[in-house]
């Protein structure tokens, strides 16, 4: 073992290999450390809840559902559409746009994705046979919606767990958004990387796979010849199935982020197996749980990434890869945060993957 296995004081700016636009300054000393969020709130354990719409027996209380599995009567994930939706699809009249002041159609569909029958069950307790019927529901949902409208060019699947992840009810439950736009961030990943793939003619995910597992280095001082850093086999990676890796981002936005990929080359997640989303549950249930051992009761945000529905974007086939991030929500960004749009991380990436990577987990799954 070499000396950086112990946490050294990190201060840098780190540029996304992906997007360059989005960097981060990853500060470790103590002095840079953010606010704590202090009401990390308590989640709701009950497995049902007399008030609560999302509950089964409650059905009522939501309106009609658009899907369930297995069935009505004993469901285990439910689809409806979201109450109180961002995007609706009454709205047909074109928007007038102004000069500079451009706008977008509010046109779409949201929905939500009622988890798991039981209330307060967090993904890491659920099995993963059932996070794998989760997923493949998310992808039926968003094949159903690309093919009815072609006016939606993103559908966006995520989830919300907690109060400081922006969730509003705690039954367990994710989102989908049908956009008559690709969000920014992804329509940013799709040109970056096709922009590396025209140079390279290599898929930038499938080569910072490749760096997360085989890439070996040793960075000297130039005019010194001291150890700078120490790159190993596997620093980044937390958990690893045979089609999927867990891998804790090099420039990563929040201390724990971590994102999950296929290890094959795949753009679009509407074309993942069965088999591959068997794989990519374990690996998910498997990183939430190791989330769970090292903070405890965790809140965060998951979204899926995905190559958008978009004429535009087919041609990014090749070089866009899938993914699925997972931003736990340990601290509130500041005004440093807000006012340079550069993220502050203070715990070193090397050091939040070792700790997520040496948990020792009890679940034979
Ligand atoms: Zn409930
Ligand atoms: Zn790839
Ligand atoms: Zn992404």
């Amino acid at each position: 073992m070499s000396d950086d296995t112990n946490p050294k004081a990190v201060r840098e700016i780190r540029i996304n290999p992906v997007v360059p636009s989005e960097s981060v300054l990853v500060a470790t000393a103590r002095s840079m450390r953010p606010k704590r969020r202090e009401d990390l709130g308590v989640r709701e354990h009950e497995d049902y809840v007399a008030t609560c719409p999302f509950c089964r027996g409650n059905e009522h209380l939501t309106p009609p559902a658009i899907d369930v599995y297995p069935g009505p009567a004993d469901w285990r994930i439910r689809i409806v559409e979201n109450l109180y939706p961002v995007l609706g699809d009454d709205r047909q009249e074109r928007n007038l746009s102004l000069g500079l002041q451009q706008t977008i159609d509010g046109y779409g569909r949201h929905e939500v994705i009622i988890d798991h029958n039981r209330h307060g069950i967090a993904l890491y307790e659920m099995e993963a046979s059932h996070i794998a019927d989760l997923f493949s529901a998310y992808q039926k949902r968003m094949r159903e919606l690309y093919q009815s409208n072609p006016r939606l060019r993103y559908v966006l699947v995520f989830k919300n767990s907690g109060a400081a992840a922006g969730a509003s009810l705690s039954h367990t439950h994710s989102q989908i958004i049908g956009m008559p736009v690709v969000p920014y961030n992804v329509q940013a990943e799709v040109e970056h990387s096709l922009s590396y793939y025209r140079k390279h003619h290599h898929c930038i995910f499938c080569a910072l796979i490749d760096e997360a597992l085989t890439f070996e280095a040793t960075i000297y001082d130039r005019t010194s010849g001291a150890v700078q850093r120490r790159i190993h086999v596997g620093q980044y990676v937390i958990e690893r199935g045979t089609r999927f890796l867990a891998v804790k981002p090099f420039a990563s936005r929040y201390e724990w982020e971590i994102q999950i990929l296929p290890l094959a080359h795949q753009g679009d997640f509407l074309d993942a197996s069965g088999d591959d989303l068997r794989d990519f549950a374990r690996v998910l249930r498997r990183s939430m749980a190791r989330l769970s051992a090292v903070l405890g009761e965790v809140q965060y945000n998951y979204f899926l990434h995905a190559l958008p529905h978009a004429p535009e974007t087919e041609e990014s086939r090749p070089s866009y890869h899938w993914h699925l991030e997972i931003c736990p929500r340990t601290t509130i960004p500041s005004g440093f945060e807000l006012g340079s749009g550069l993220f502050v991380n203070t715990v070193s990436p090397e050091d939040a993957a070792r700790q997520l990577r040496e948990v020792v987990l009890t679940d034979p799954d």
